[in-house]
């Protein structure tokens, strides 16, 4: 990859570290190629060079971190350690991660596009911070006591206690969009709950996990409690979704493939939790003031570039407010500068890749020829790179395809509506269920308003805030089960039913 005009902004180890001539499998605490040989290129979205050569794991491949990951978790240090050593060890993560953040952001930022800034201070700072919320679950998984009748046995005495258990080998597939951040999710209760790890991380983005791979070597982790595969969806994830050794999926990505990953898991009874996609509402009241309910709204979906699975993606604004909010959002959508991860003055990246960008601009052109009005943007952004314009469309009837399916691109349509009723039911009127925003300081309304969402989340002026301790997860399409907080904890662990007769 031509690296050359931002070689100067980039640290010693981002440099050495992209020039490794192939990134290989983490497997058993080992680096080795895929046992095919074969290897794939990693794709640099705002210039479309090609960054490094990345190994390209096979069912062989598959099988083998499986059965590593097995061998941790059924005997060896893994088990036998105690959950105050697993905390120190994500401790000692966390702050390995904080000490290479400048690293792990720039790497990110050359592999997925997004600003190396942001990666910095959002994607680095949720990963420090949600390895060491997790971290501290380590020490506080609790059964229960419980005084038990047993109806049936009436003179019987029990002591009975529930255990909460390692839920085993778990296969842990997550998207491009937030690449680090997203296997933090999955790995921070996983090893917190002392289960162990195959984690495959999306074609297009590999280069932060394997980066990962090593920092967790230096942690201290046993061999096998950690592997990494990078390759595609069907020649890596599938065969791990099929795999009968895996004990649990956890997956983030599109609907389509998640209940492809649903299926496959109830075939062997597998535990699954997905996060999936979204179509989330962004819900303007009238008494707002135009400007800032504009703002948040134009944030709600440029953010990473409309790549965000809970995107303020649709708007809806009181009837009388509608004219001004839009043609806000559209003057801060046409204004908006874009450019490369390293640029300052960029607001805005390129999308992933090609397949990305062509399917964002498809959903543009349906948008237009079903009649809805182009306030900004429109197509693609001149010059080398996967970029997209900022698009504000409007007028667009609630059941066209732009309204319902999920573009995943810096794609708004805004929809005006008259009363509450209706637009909570609007709202609600999509297959999907991630998140939703209400911008209003009106208290009745809102309280109200937030009952009626079906979302995993609804946010109150303000939009996509997320923290370790809060769960995350859809409603609906939008998935089963949640990302962080206590609740994704749960997923990781089985619950042991315990009756002592005395
Ligand atoms: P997107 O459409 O946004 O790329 P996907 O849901 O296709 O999202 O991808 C998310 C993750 O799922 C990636 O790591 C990808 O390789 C993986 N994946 C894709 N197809 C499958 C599949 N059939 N089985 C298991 N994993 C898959």
């Amino acid at each position: 990859m031509d690296l050359s005009n931002i070689r100067h902004l980039l640290t010693q180890q981002t440099t050495d570290f992209l020039a490794k001539r192939e990134h290989q499998l983490l497997i058993d605490g080992q680096w080795r190629p895929a046992a095919s040989g074969k290897t794939f290129a990693t794709v640099n979205p705002a210039t479309e060079e090609v960054i490094t050569q990345i190994a390209a794991a096979g069912p062989e491949d598959v099988d083998l971190a499986v059965k590593a990951a097995r061998k941790a978790f059924d005997g060896g240090a893994w088990p036998a350690m105690k959950p105050a050593e697993r905390q120190r060890l994500l401790l000692k993560l966390a702050d390995l991660v904080e000490a290479h953040a400048q690293t792990l952001a720039e790497i990110e930022s050359v592999d997925n596009g997004k600003s190396a800034g942001i990666a910095r201070a959002v994607d680095m700072a949720l990963t420090v911070d949600f390895f060491r919320y997790m971290a501290g679950w380590a020490t506080k998984i609790e059964g229960s006591t419980t005084a038990v009748s047993v109806p049936f046995a009436p003179q019987a005495q029990f002591a009975t206690y529930t255990l909460r258990e390692a839920v085993g080998v778990v296969a842990a597939i997550v998207p491009w969009n937030f690449p680090l951040l997203v296997a933090a999710w999955k790995l921070g209760p996983a090893l917190a709950a002392g289960c162990t790890v195959v984690l495959k991380p999306a074609e297009q983005t590999p280069l932060t996990a394997l980066y990962l791979g090593e920092l967790i070597g230096q942690a201290g982790f046993p061999p096998g409690v950690v592997n990494i595969l990078t390759g595609d969806g069907l020649e890596a994830g599938a065969p791990l979704t099929k795999h009968p050794l895996v004990d649990k999926i956890s997956f983030t990505g599109s609907t389509e493939v998640g209940k492809i990953i649903g299926h496959a898991s109830v075939d062997n009874m597998t535990r699954f939790t997905l996060e999936l996609g979204g179509k989330s509402p962004v819900i303007v009241l009238d008494d707002c003031d135009p400007a800032t309910a504009a703002a948040g709204a134009a944030n709600a979906i440029f953010f990473n570039h409309g790549q965000v699975c809970c995107a303020g993606s649709r708007l809806y604004v009181q009837k009388k407010m509608f004219d001004n909010v839009v043609s806000e959002i559209g003057k801060i959508a046409s204004g908006m500068t874009l450019g490369h991860g390293f640029d300052a003055a960029a607001q805005m990246g390129p999308l992933v890749s090609q397949e990305q960008m062509d399917r964002v601009c498809g959903y543009i052109d349906i948008g237009r020829s079903q009649g809805a009005e182009v306030v900004a943007g429109g197509g693609r952004h001149s010059g080398k790179g996967y970029f997209v314009q900022p698009t504000v469309l409007a007028n667009v009837d609630h059941n066209k395809r732009v309204v319902q399916e999920e573009i995943f691109g810096p794609v708004l349509t805004a929809m005006p509506y008259d009363s509450i009723d209706e637009v909570a039911a609007w709202a609600n009127d999509t297959p999907y269920g991630l998140g939703a925003s209400i911008w209003s300081n009106n208290l009745s309304k809102v309280h109200r308003l937030v009952p009626k969402i079906k979302a995993g989340t609804v946010w109150v002026n303000c939009h996509s805030a997320l923290d370790p301790a809060m769960p995350f997860g859809g409603y609906k399409q939008s998935g089963i089960g949640r990302d962080m907080g206590r609740a994704s904890l749960d997923a990781y662990l089985e619950t042991k039913s315990v009756f002592i007769a005395i």
